[in-house]
Parts: C-alpha cells; structure tokens; sequence
C-alpha cells in the first residue's frame, strides 16, 4: 500500500497517521516524490482500513500494490536506482561492462586480464574464488588467496571487484577483496544468505536462479532490501528450459519487464545464459538494446585452458569485436535510454507532483 500525502500537511498530521499503519505491526518505507511525500506501507496489513486512511487529513490517496514485492517495486520508487561503484555509476545512463575470467585462477593470468579489461575501457572486473560447481571434483576455486589477487590486479588498474560468496562466513574473508558481492543463480534462494548479504553495506549483484520466476527472482532481492541493503542489481543468466544446444536459454523478457515492474537495474550475462563463445556477442547486443543495464561476459587470454567455463569465454580479440560491435549500437541504445528516463520523470510527476 502507497499512502501519498499532500503538500500541506503537518507535522502532527504525518505522525497520526505513521501511529496508525506502525499500531497494526506494519513498517513504514518515507520516500519523496517531486513534491508531496509518499508512506510504502510493508508487512502484516490485515487490520490497515484503505477508506479510514483516506479519511486521515492531509491524505491525499491511498494506492493497493498487488504484487507481493514492496520495496523492489517501482511503484514504492519510481526513479531508477543507481548505484556507484567507485567512479561508475550502475542503472544510469550508460551501460556498465563487467568482465574476467569465471575463476581466478593464478596471480599472472587474473594481472594479465586485469591489464587488458582496463586498456578496453572495462571498469568492473569479474573472478570467482569460491565456485559453485555441479561436480564437487571440478576446480572449486582459489578461496581467500585468490581474492588478494583479484584485489591487487584490480587496484593496480584502477577496478572495481565483484566475487561470489556462497555461504555466510565467505561475506566477511572477502569483504576486503571485492567493491561488490555477486550471489550465484544457486544461492538466490538461501534466504539465511540474502538476510546476512542485505546487513552489509556493499553493492549486492544478484543472479536469477535456474529456474526462478519474475517473483521469485523480486522477492529475492526483496530479502536483501529488507534488511537495509537498498544498493542491488539484478542479473539475468538464463533459464533452464528444453533447448538443448545452449547450456541455458537467454531470458530476453525479462529485460524490459524487470525495467517496467522494478527501479532496480538488470545486468545480463550472456557467459552463463549460452554457455557458447559464439553466441555471446549477439545475445550481448540484443541484451543491451533491449533495455540492460550492462553486460557481465566471461574473458580468457586462453580460453581453451581456462580452469571453469573456457567454452564460454571471450579471449582478448573477441572481447575487442564485442566491444566494436556495442560501438555500433551504442549511440541508438543511449538515444532510447534517454527516452525512458524522461518518460519516468513524467511519471512521477504524474504520480505524486
Ligand atoms: C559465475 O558467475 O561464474 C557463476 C557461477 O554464475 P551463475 O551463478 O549464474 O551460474
Ligand atoms: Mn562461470
């Protein structure tokens, strides 16, 4: 529930009716809007009247949100979230690049890709050092020795660092390591792992599971937001589906769906949504004009040694053809980016100026 309060209300006002949503176990989410401010109303609302808070002075509307989540949704925000990251600045205009190797695996390979990312404009490097594998006698990644690696390489070219952490004690051997934390398709439903991730006060990169619904993936992020952590972006890796001839099915959906439903901003990973080098590029571009935020890829100098996912990686010169052919579009992508936000500053005016 949106309660949107108008201009001229008072102190004493505002604090009648705060008393009445918190009497009935409910929180409140304050947010302001060009003009009035707006009360989220999250939780048990069983005992809230929507006919007795209109009659409240100095309510201007009351509004029913359907969906189940509240502080992900953009009717609670209507302005694009943008999270920054050192000097970039993820969900706003421009398209964020992140990329690296799936596993760091050696401190001479992930210097080397850092050297390259950095020299292609890249500004956010990827590496695991926990994986999560499907076979428990695969590379299971290089723990905390490999996060002082990433770190070092990332700090000598002036990157930022995102990593996975699979289990709740990884938060704190990689906080020193990593400007962002990455939560894997697997983990987007371990609930004790989203609550510990949303206490901490760094950007969260949330993947979709395997097979998680538009709702699911919202009430995930959900989890992390309620716990104060409002700095989250979503992912989209691929679905599990019937197709066979990609490792999984590229959700392209569920860009502009997520751009419409939420204010948080969508990453694509094209790596893990085809497991295939030669579809990435395309995928890539189709993610972007559709609406991405940015692009995580997969990024090798010897994709066919590389520890985990070398089938699904760019070596050096195709990262350079992604990055001319995003070149090509770019201008164009940017021109309708452009155009979204100002229909949404319309909007909000709409709503609640
Ligand atoms: C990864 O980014 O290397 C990874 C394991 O991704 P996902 O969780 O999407 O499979
Ligand atoms: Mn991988």
């Amino acid at each position: 529930m949106i309660i949107v309060l108008n201009d001229r209300i008072s102190t004493d006002e505002v604090k009648n009716v705060k008393d009445y949503i918190i009497k009935t176990g409910a929180r409140i989410h304050e947010s302001e809007g060009t003009e009035k401010k707006i009360l989220g109303v999250i939780g048990d609302k069983r005992d809230l009247d929507q006919m007795a808070l209109e009659a409240f002075p100095g309510v201007e509307k009351v509004i029913r949100i359907l969906e189940p989540y509240k502080l992900t949704s953009r009717k609670f925000h209507p302005r694009n979230t943008i999270i920054k990251v050192k000097d970039v600045s993820i969900g706003d205009l421009e398209p964020v690049l992140i990329a690296g190797p799936c596993s760091v695996e050696t401190e001479e390979q992930i210097t080397d890709i850092a050297r390259e990312m950095s020299e292609k404009g890249v500004k956010i490097l990827r590496g695991g050092v926990f994986k999560p594998r499907s076979s428990p006698y695969s590379f299971q990644g290089m723990g905390e020795v490999g996060a002082k690696w990433i770190s070092e390489a990332a700090k000598k070219y002036n990157l930022a660092v995102i990593s996975e952490v699979m289990e709740i004690s990884d938060i704190d051997t990689l906080y020193d390591y990593v400007d962002i934390f990455q939560i894997g398709a697997r983990s987007m439903q371990n609930f004790k792992l989203l609550k510990a991730i949303g206490k901490t006060d760094k950007p969260i990169f949330l993947k979709r599971g395997i097979s998680a619904t538009l709702n699911e993936f919202l009430m995930s992020a959900e989890y992390i937001l309620s716990e104060g952590n409002e700095q989250v972006m979503l992912c989209e890796r691929g679905i599990r589906t019937f197709v066979e001839f990609t490792r999984n099915t590229f959700d392209l959906n569920i860009v502009p769906m997520i751009k419409n439903v939420s204010h948080l901003p969508i990453i694509i990973d094209p790596s893990h949504a085809t497991g295939r080098t030669d579809l990435i590029i395309p995928v890539s571009l189709g993610g972007l004009a559709a609406g991405a935020d940015g692009l995580m890829v997969e990024v090798h100098p010897k994709p066919y040694e590389a520890f985990s996912d070398g089938n699904q990686s760019l070596n050096y010169d195709q990262m350079n053809d992604l990055l001319d052919a995003w070149e090509v579009i770019r201008e164009s992508v940017l021109k309708l980016r452009k155009k979204k936000i100002e229909e949404i500053e319309k909007n909000v005016s709409d709503y609640a100026g």
